[in-house]
């Protein structure tokens, strides 16, 4: 298996990558260096970002949803009480 060695994106380390590898952590800043090809890539910010507001989102989705359980709940309570 064909080893190659690549600069971290971050700090320009030498990182030693073995070809299977897509992902290898630089053991010097700790950034996730992203093999395409020959060439890494760390991992922008905006991927980062882009999966924060995607929890965000289902954390949304989810807390809309049990508010509308709650209410349908109460109002079938009040419902019962009369
Ligand atoms: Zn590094």
């Amino acid at each position: 298996m064909e080893i190659k060695t690549l600069k971290c994106q971050n700090c320009g380390a030498p990182l030693k990558v073995s070809e299977s590898e897509e992902r290898i952590i630089c053991p010097y800043c700790g950034v996730v260096n992203v093999v395409i090809g020959d060439v890494p890539a760390a991992e922008t910010p905006d991927i980062i970002r882009a999966q924060k507001s995607r929890s965000v989102a289902i954390f949304v989705v989810v807390g809309v949803t049990l508010l509308i359980a709650i209410m349908v709940f109460v109002f079938i309570i009040m419902g019962l009480a009369h």
